[in-house]
């Protein structure tokens, strides 16, 4: 398992992936991210503390991301990062937590004590596909009070049940909205949640441009920011 990267474009940062515990939520159909969890907090905190190790805060951005949510990871390896923003002169954060933590992230953006810029999966806007179909658990009541708690959005293309349009919606909303957002190819894993190569094939032509667009990091296979994988 590659367990840390440079991304060396757009947003340019750093990138460690952590073990913590199984996601608290745990529910969303089209996961099947548990074979990295345990529940050995300290076999975990070894593990993180080699991989934070590598951090050299080249861009002075973190991005720290696990199988999970950041809340799930050993409170030893939130203070070692913690550490570390001060020894490496990490003046951003980035770490993803979901809706069900949202209530926590203030006091997490406090214990950090630097800029911090929580991710969160929304996947669609489409309340219907994201709740009913994904089972995604974010059952935010308006884009104004998802921002009062998230800097950047997670979103998914490509399942089965998606649409062109609902695709469009998506991408127009997180732009008008964020700063900071992320679109993830769907590949198919282990759970009965379906790819759509055909609608894939043609977010691939309409969207080629968001391979230069500054403001989102696109992954057209889940191990493109270089962790992950064997
Ligand atoms: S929140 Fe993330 S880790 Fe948890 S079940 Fe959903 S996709 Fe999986």
């Amino acid at each position: 398992m590659v367990r840390y990267s440079v991304i060396n474009r757009k947003l340019k940062r750093e990138i460690v992936l952590l073990k913590g515990r199984p996601c608290l939520w745990g529910r969303c159909r089209f996961c099947d991210y548990i074979e990295d969890n345990s529940p050995d907090d300290e076999g975990n905190r070894r593990l993180n503390d080699e991989v934070l190790d590598r951090v050299t805060g080249e861009f002075g951005v973190l991005e720290v991301i696990n199988s999970g949510n950041i809340f799930e990871l050993p409170q030893a390896t939130l203070d070692r990062i913690k550490e570390l923003t001060r020894e490496k002169g990490i003046h951003t954060l980035m770490f993803e937590a979901h809706w069900v933590y949202r209530k926590q992230l203030t006091a997490l953006r406090e214990f950090f004590g630097t800029n911090c810029m929580a991710l969160t999966g929304v996947e669609s806007f489409d309340r219907d596909f994201r709740e009913g179909v994904l089972n995604k658990g974010c059952p935010f009541c308006s884009i104004e009070e998802l921002k009062s708690y998230f800097d950047s959005v997670c979103l998914m293309v490509g399942v089965e049940g998606q649409n062109r349009e609902m695709i469009a919606r998506d991408i127009e909303i997180a732009r008008e909205n964020f700063d900071h957002f992320t679109v993830n190819v769907y590949v198919n894993n282990t759970t009965p949640i379906k790819a759509d190569p055909e609608l894939i094939d043609w977010f691939r032509e309409e969207y080629a441009w968001l391979e230069d667009y500054e403001k989102c990091d696109v992954l057209w296979n889940n191990t493109d920011f270089g962790v992950g994988g064997d």
